[in-house]
């Protein structure tokens, strides 16, 4: 099988790229039903794709990752019941996530972080339309996060040939639960330490356990990365985003004082008393802290890896010498 693979890979280099691009798609459209239906306690796998306005079944043809919308121009063919381009786009995004972890590593942790991707994808996008991350998918991701740790320890580094496997099973498994519990506990004392500052609730405890997924799939240095990169990112890329979005799509108006402090007075304004929330406790000037952090964790393993472990094993040795 490795045979046949290294030589598919050097007769056609475009092949496994392309493959998992189009698998990335699929998942992403398996992820777009699971943002919608997990939240309102539906069954993912029943009732099939149907129409959102009419009920009728979507025919395979209709239900094409990424091109059905544009092949559609975003009506439905049975009754032309508009559906929203971010079907496509989660698609099309879960295809790059794919496919830019398959570039980046040996193709068995590529496929564990598959994995941790698709979780991170529904969790943010739940994240963002309810303000809450399903427990299956924090307190989950750490549980498939370590066992996949412990099975493939290649995830976290331990490649060499010199230790056994069942070494190797253990050090993978035991980083895991070791990042998930620091991940966690940051995120925590952080939020404890917040809440008596500034007296206000900065993040949830959805936040805390999306920290132990992250920390099983990623290592502490990741989990660590994840919370001051994904702010940071946060500030400059999601915000915005969430922003725009909402600015469209008008929010609910809240309360005077809050408004002016985030900075979502337009999109209240834009709110002329007939929007409806989508939830009860709504609340338009709280950004999700959730996908801040994915995407810190997303950043972390593809692109700032090398040079954070690095930058934290140069720590190491200035304070503990070897
Ligand atoms: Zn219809």
């Amino acid at each position: 099988m490795l045979q046949s693979y290294t030589l598919v890979n050097e007769l056609y280099p475009w092949f496994y790229p392309v493959l998992v691009f189009c698998f990335g798609a699929c998942v992403g459209s398996f992820l777009n039903v699971c943002i919608y239906r997990i939240p309102l306690e539906q069954s993912v796998v029943k009732p099939r794709s149907h129409c959102m306005k009419c009920g009728k079944p979507i025919a395979w043809y209709d239900n094409i990752p990424i091109l059905t919308w544009f092949i559609l121009r975003g009506k439905a063919r049975c009754c032309g019941a508009p559906f929203s381009v971010r079907y496509a786009m989660v698609e099309l995004f879960t295809g790059l996530l794919f496919l830019s972890v398959w570039l980046t590593y040996a193709p068995l942790p590529a496929l564990a972080l598959m994995v941790f991707l698709s979780f991170m994808v529904a969790g943010s996008f739940i994240d963002l339309d309810h303000m809450i991350i399903p427990d299956r998918f924090t307190v989950g991701g750490f549980v498939v996060g370590v066992a996949l740790s412990a099975l493939v320890p290649a995830l976290h580094g331990y490649v060499s040939p010199l230790d056994p496997y069942f070494t190797r099973f253990f050090q993978g498994g035991i980083t895991a639960v070791l990042g998930g519990f620091i991940g966690s506990a940051l995120v925590l004392w952080i939020m404890l330490l917040a809440e008596i500052i500034l007296r206000k609730e900065a993040m949830g405890a959805g936040d805390v356990k999306l920290m132990g997924a992250i920390g099983a799939f990623c290592g502490w240095k990741g989990a660590v990365f994840a919370l001051f990169g994904g702010s940071f990112a946060g500030v400059f890329i999601i915000l915005p985003l969430v922003l725009l979005l909402r600015r469209k799509k008008p929010a609910p108006v809240a309360d005077k004082s809050a408004e002016a402090s985030v900075g979502v007075a337009e999109a209240a304004e834009d709110a002329s008393g007939d929007a409806v929330p989508a939830d009860e406790d709504y609340d338009p000037t709280h950004i999700p802290f959730g996908p801040s952090l994915a995407l810190g964790a997303f950043l972390y393993l593809v692109f700032f890896r090398d040079t954070v472990d690095l930058y934290f094993d140069t720590f190491k040795l200035l304070f503990f010498g070897n």
